[in-house]
């Protein structure tokens, strides 16, 4: 499994383009912005997207998906719950046919790897992370030392607490590639994650 991060948008929204290298099929988790760089990469290394997956519907990890999804013509995946036709108000990412929902313990197979599905909410209500192997694509639900706002439409701390508890509850570690800022390790969120400790001891 290869992992590029790429940072787009003005609100430096992570995005990942994780490979599967012995198929060279690929995933594009949270097209934030910037397609045309995505895209790039994508036929640089002539890499093989099949799906695009969103952690949570707001717009600085979605604004890209409609250029890649027509160019590639792929499934975008996304939690109901963050979908404007089906979720809160405030969302603005819109149903359209190339959505499919995903849910809690849903697998999403990209050649060779598999997604596993959570529903993390808090963030927003249809935030999930996404585990693969050794890594855990955490969206705005865990940073390194820190966790996503909880203070839009649809957040909500006491509930964010809850996911951040479950997630910390998988076994061993993980490398884990956030929705904004640097990546880290679960141990190291365990240890030092102010909000990961709160969950842990509530
Ligand atoms: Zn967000």
């Amino acid at each position: 499994m290869l992992v590029k991060a790429m940072e787009v948008g003005q609100l430096s929204t992570n995005c990942y383009v994780v490979t599967d290298e012995s198929t060279l099929e690929c995933a594009v988790i949270d097209p934030g912005a910037e397609s045309g760089r995505i895209l790039n990469y994508i036929e640089e290394n002539k890499l093989k997207p099949v799906c695009i997956m969103l952690t949570h519907g707001h717009f600085d990890h979605t604004t890209g998906v409609d250029v890649i999804q027509s160019e590639k013509d792929i499934p975008v995946y996304i939690n109901k719950k963050d979908v404007l036709e089906t979720g809160h108000a405030s969302l603005k990412f819109s149903f359209r046919p190339f959505v499919r929902y995903y849910g809690e313990g849903d697998e999403i197979k990209v050649g060779s790897l598999v997604f596993r599905v959570m529903e993390t909410p808090g963030h927003s209500e249809g935030s999930v992370t996404l585990i693969c192997e050794d890594a855990i694509f955490s969206g705005d639900t865990l940073f390194r030392s820190s966790v996503g706002r909880t203070d839009f439409a649809g957040g909500d701390p006491d509930v964010l607490l809850d996911s951040l508890r479950r997630i910390a509850a998988l076994e061993g570690s993980y490398d884990v590639f956030p929705g904004h800022a640097d990546a880290t390790t679960l141990d190291r969120e365990r240890r030092f994650n102010p909000y990961v400790r709160v969950a842990l001891e509530g």
